[in-house]
């Protein structure tokens, strides 16, 4: 777990309860706003914010749910690993049915509860597998040294530069 999972709600703020919708019968739809603080969404899926306009509505085979949202992410610079807080827009779209053999985590229970929490992990995780930068331009680490080259430079690349010059007047001189 992480160090600062304390300051984290938990994903139950991600239940959402729709059962209303489901007596109000197919065609009907609800709007809202969702404004999330820091939750923890899954084991492996932090955010600091969620939030953002969200459209549920009944459908024939269960609720359909449509959110254009905005997610706060903190992960490290995956080329310099300096921590990083972005906010990024995630669109979701997902059809929760009463039966969803092939997907198990979309489907309602029979009390009437929604989870957005697979649903948002999904999205998370797909911005986080193509990595996040912590500038468009960021030079990243020294393999050789480490150095973080966005503050620093090092002799790493130019000390084999002339090593390969070394060796080709190696070559040349005949040695
Ligand atoms: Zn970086
Ligand atoms: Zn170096």
């Amino acid at each position: 777990m992480k160090p600062f999972a304390n300051n984290y709600v938990s994903n139950r703020v991600l239940k959402l309860n729709i059962g209303f919708l489901l007596t109000a019968g197919p065609g009907h739809s609800h709007d809202s706003t969702f404004d999330v603080p820091a939750v923890r969404v899954a084991d492996d899926v932090f955010l600091k914010y969620i939030k953002g306009p969200i459209r549920l509505s009944r459908a024939k085979e269960g609720i359909l749910v449509q959110g254009d949202l905005e997610i706060g992410i903190e992960d490290e610079c995956y080329r310099c690993l300096e921590p990083v807080s972005r906010s990024i827009n995630i669109k979701i779209e997902e059809l929760y049915g009463y039966q969803s053999p092939g997907n198990a985590e979309f489907r309602l229970y029979d009390d009437g509860i929604l989870d957005l929490a697979p649903l948002v992990r999904a999205e998370a995780l797909i911005v986080l597998s193509r990595g996040i930068l912590c500038r468009e331009n960021c030079k990243g680490l020294c393999p050789e040294c480490g150095t973080n080259l966005n503050y620093e430079t090092c002799d790493c690349a130019l000390e084999g530069i002339d090593l390969r010059f070394a060796q080709l007047k190696e070559l040349l001189d005949g040695k």
